[in-house]
């Protein structure tokens, strides 16, 4: 496995790389989550190439950018262990040059949900996105479901600026009590730990009361709010029962009870988000 950190290093890497050529964006502190994302890339490419790196620009609060657990070391044994081919590391001069003045922003599909509780955040992620396709140039790269809204933005952005990327997104990976693996994780204390698998729990009663008839999608949303409110160190930010293609607001689900059961929640001061597919 190869290490580079600038933009001349990747090219070349890639010039002599077989094709075809699977991508993987993170932004380190690897878990099974990503790993889930590399070994589907190594079983569809020739060459594996991630990306670790922690995009400045998708952070609204500065704090959160520099409290960003990173370990360099630990990423690359795992990126290894898992099949990577390539990894690009850069520092941040090397994604953003100097003069740097351009901002991709998606539409609608970006205004709710994380949009709306993160001013900002998909134009950075959007824009670095953008940056990595075009200086990786694979056929395809690899999101996680986990973050669902920025797979819908992804696609949307490589459908309108005709990137030649493939967008392939891969279910949520978790932990055994539920809690969906996250970089995030690692600043619960352990009483949040411990709180934290309520999302999932949460999600699964408003799935619940979908597969069990519920139409009402306001009542949905309260079967997952209740779930919430009796875990005192949680601090619901949203509860969503949305359309899965536009992201808006239901009112009332269809008849199959199609819809995107998706929660933010700060569990002692940390802000995790999860998501699951009804019915
Ligand atoms: P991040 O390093 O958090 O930017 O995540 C890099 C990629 O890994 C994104 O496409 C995420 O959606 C994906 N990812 C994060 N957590 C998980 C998970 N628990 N299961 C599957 N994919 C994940």
């Amino acid at each position: 496995m190869q290490v580079v950190r600038t933009r001349a290093e990747l090219r070349t890497a890639l010039a002599a790389a077989p094709r075809p050529v699977g991508f993987v964006p993170t932004m380190g502190w690897l878990h099974a989550g990503h790993v889930s994302l590399v070994e589907r890339a190594r079983a569809d490419s020739a060459t594996v190439v991630v990306s670790i790196f922690v995009n400045p620009r998708q952070f609204g609060e500065a704090s959160d950018f520099t409290q960003y657990p990173r370990n360099e070391a630990r990423d690359l044994a795992m990126c290894e262990a898992a099949g990577a081919d390539l990894v690009f590391a850069p520092p941040v001069e090397e994604v953003y040059v100097p003069g740097f003045d351009t901002t991709v922003s998606v539409g609608a599909i970006a205004d709710p949900l994380e949009g709306a509780a993160r001013p900002g955040h998909f134009a950075g992620v959007a824009t670095v996105v953008a940056i990595l396709f075009s200086l990786v140039g694979a056929e395809r790269a690899y999101f996680g479901l986990k973050d669902y809204q920025q797979v819908r933005v992804i696609r949307r952005m490589a459908l309108d600026l005709a990137l030649p990327t493939e967008v392939v997104a891969l279910d949520t990976v978790r932990e055994a009590d539920g809690l969906a693996l996250s970089s995030r994780n690692a600043r619960l204390s352990p009483a949040g730990r411990a709180a934290a698998p309520v999302l999932h729990r949460a999600l699964e009663a408003g799935l619940a009361c979908v597969r069990d008839g519920e139409r009402d999608a306001g009542a949905v949303r309260s079967a997952m709010a209740a779930v919430l409110a009796a875990e005192p160190l949680a601090e619901p930010d949203y509860v969503s029962v949305a359309d899965p293609d536009t992201l808006e607001e239901l009112a009332t689900l269809d008849e199959a009870g199609g819809a995107l059961l998706s929660l933010a929640v700060r569990i002692d001061g940390v802000r995790l988000i999860d998501n699951v597919r009804a019915p």
